[in-house]
């Protein structure tokens, strides 16, 4: 009996995209190895700068694309964790996100909206992601074969059968089937002691706090350049707003600003799919990487199984 010989799948990145999709295609086959090439030092990933939190906010089925998009990946990742929270119980926490508001744009987006004290308030179920943990686990439970090597064009890769590049807002660098965009992302972080996490949206300001990390984050904010002052002056003016609402917020002086960016397509719609023989790109994710990356990683590794 001749034994069947494995594909070969080349993985660029080591972000939620890149990870993410390992996870699922190594979860449903064997019939594939996985090299990720990835380099952190040229590199830097936007994953580990993210808020990483995700709450459907009542996005309605039918409206947009991109919001059909959001939702679906938002069913995605609530099977994601059914199926596998005992083995996330430190790295992905679940908390209720509150959106306290008024006005015609808010109840249009909320009508079963409460009456509260900051106005109306909508509460929904969120995942709290842990950047660092989350993606280490990921990486022990996909053991692949990992590279660090900085990848300039893909024939560098010509030996594998698949090539999956994840390498979010880089894509440009080697990659010139794509038309995207780079806008940048920042929040406030200040150091804070508070029982457990949260998150809140107060009048489209947002609040959110990682008990593991005791953070308190307010933001995320999008520019278009790094970093625009109109991205700063929004950040200023949330941490204004929250503290006229009452909540207890270390000076403005204690924040830290961290920046990163977002890799956007048109019309803000992610990108999954074969754009040549063998060749598929897996991004765009813009200020949604931790929602769909579960959705992209399922489809994803549907394509490629159905290859083998
Ligand atoms: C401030 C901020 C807040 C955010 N908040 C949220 C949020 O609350 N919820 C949410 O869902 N999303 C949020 N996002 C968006 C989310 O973080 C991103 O969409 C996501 O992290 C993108 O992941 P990625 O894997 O595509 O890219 P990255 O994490 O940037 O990873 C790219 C990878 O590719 C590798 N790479 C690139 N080029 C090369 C090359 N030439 N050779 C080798 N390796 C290469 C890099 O080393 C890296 O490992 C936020 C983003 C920002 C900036």
């Amino acid at each position: 009996m001749t034994k069947k010989v494995k594909k070969r799948c080349a993985v660029i990145g080591d972000g939620i995209a890149a990870n993410t999709f390992i996870f699922y295609l190594l979860s449903r086959t064997s019939d594939i190895k996985v090299t990720q090439f990835f380099n952190e030092s040229l590199f830097p990933q936007s994953s580990l700068k993210s808020t990483a939190i995700v709450a459907n906010r009542n996005t309605p089925f039918g409206v947009s694309e991109y919001g059909d998009l959001l939702n679906k990946s938002f069913i995605e990742l609530e099977s994601f964790y059914l199926k596998n929270s005992a083995k996330f119980l430190e790295e992905i926490e679940v908390i209720d996100h509150i959106d306290y508001g008024n006005g015609v744009d808010y109840h249009r987006k909320y009508p079963n909206a409460r009456k509260s004290k900051y106005g109306f308030e909508f509460a929904e179920k969120a995942y709290i992601f842990y950047p660092h943990e989350f993606l280490k686990k990921l990486r022990e439970l996909n053991n692949n074969e990992r590279i660090k090597q900085a990848i300039t064009e893909y024939k560098q890769l010509s030996e594998y059968d698949f090539i999956v590049d994840c390498s979010g807002h880089y894509m440009k660098f080697f990659n010139h089937y794509v038309d995207s965009q780079i806008t940048s992302g920042s929040y406030l972080c200040a150091d804070f002691d508070f029982d457990h996490s949260f998150s809140i949206t107060m009048h489209r300001c947002n609040l959110i706090y990682r008990k593991k990390y005791k953070q308190l984050i307010i933001g995320s904010s999008t520019g278009h350049d790094f970093m625009e002052q109109k991205e700063f002056r929004h950040l200023k003016a949330c941490y204004k707003t929250l503290g006229e609402y009452d909540f207890q917020l270390p000076s403005f002086n204690e924040f830290e600003l961290v920046r990163s960016y977002r890799h956007k397509m048109l019309k803000r719609l992610p990108v999954w799919k074969e754009f040549k023989k063998n060749k598929y790109i897996n991004g765009g994710y813009f200020r949604n990487g931790y929602q769909f990356s579960f959705l992209a990683g399922k489809e994803l590794s549907e394509m490629i199984i159905g290859k083998l």
